[in-house]
């Protein structure tokens, strides 16, 4: 659930509350007073289900502050020095490089700056998806969401697979109605915004070694302008208006470069350290 939803039914919640718990000293006879407390009782649930969607926990952790550590790591004449070591480290050294660029945690990184789907991984048109299943059990309340950038195919099966389980679920219990009411249209609005399926050839970016020659001159254009603090996304699609090779390759270029970077500077790290991103921010 989206948190800052969960303000509303909780300020409804408390006014449902307050409102008539303060008429009840003015009622004449006990069906009056029976009719407010049911209205406060509703009133109570309905503030439950909000503070609990305001202070829930996230399912999915950000790693923007991450992605952020990783480039500030990078400086200019460092950036050139494992630019021109990258375009020269051959083919098997590519593959290897590759195969950790390419890995988990790279592609986490890559979808949440929103280059590329996080969910089947190609570039393209991508939207900010936000999604949220619930499934009542009478009293209890199961939910599952889903935030984060989603191409126009695996937005839809989403959608799909969160709203049936809500539509199906959501109404077997009280807290889960109230969720469920608000579930429903957010998950609609978010399956409005998605964009159009993915081109049938589109791909995970991927990094080859003409590439990384063909980029080494762009590497420290690219390190200044991080340096500055404009965003890798507003980077990368300028490199690749000028360069003509898609801002997702760009990025996983940039994100190569500091890996580098950061296995140069920390030998002990184990394998050589070309994956030890996640290490820059500890
Ligand atoms: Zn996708």
């Amino acid at each position: 659930m989206n948190r800052k939803l969960g303000y509303f039914p909780l300020a409804l919640g408390a006014v449902l509350l307050v409102a008539p718990l303060s008429m009840v000293p003015f009622q004449d006879g006990p069906g009056g007073v029976v009719r407010l407390l049911v209205m406060a009782a509703f009133g109570a649930l309905f503030a439950w289900a909000g503070f609990e969607a305001v202070t829930g926990r996230e399912d999915r952790r950000r790693s923007g502050g991450e992605l952020a550590a990783v480039f500030r790591s990078l400086d200019g004449e460092r950036v050139s020095a494992l630019a021109r070591g990258l375009a020269r480290i051959g083919t098997a050294g590519l593959d290897r490089l590759a195969g950790e660029v390419a890995g988990s945690r790279f592609a986490e990184l890559l979808a949440d700056a929103g280059f590329a789907c996080e969910k089947c991984g190609r570039e393209g048109p991508v939207h900010r998806a936000d999604y949220t299943e619930v499934k009542g059990w009478l009293l209890y309340v199961e939910t599952r969401s889903f935030r984060g950038f989603l191409c126009g195919g695996c937005s839809r099966e989403l959608f799909s697979e969160f709203t049936a389980a809500t539509a199906v679920r959501g109404w077997l219990g009280v807290k889960s109605l109230l969720l469920t009411l608000i579930a429903l249209p957010v998950n609609g609005i978010s399956r409005m915004r998605a964009p159009g399926p993915l081109d049938p050839e589109a791909e995970p970016p991927r990094l080859t070694g003409e590439l990384l020659r063909r980029l080494e001159p762009e590497a420290p254009v690219l390190a200044a302008r991080l340096g500055k603090g404009q965003t890798l996304p507003s980077v990368a699609r300028a490199a690749a208006a000028k360069t003509g090779v898609s801002p997702g390759r760009i990025g996983l270029y940039v994100l190569a470069l500091a890996a580098a970077g950061e296995g140069a500077g920390a030998a002990t790290d184990r394998g050589g350290g070309t994956g030890g991103g996640a290490g820059a921010r500890r």
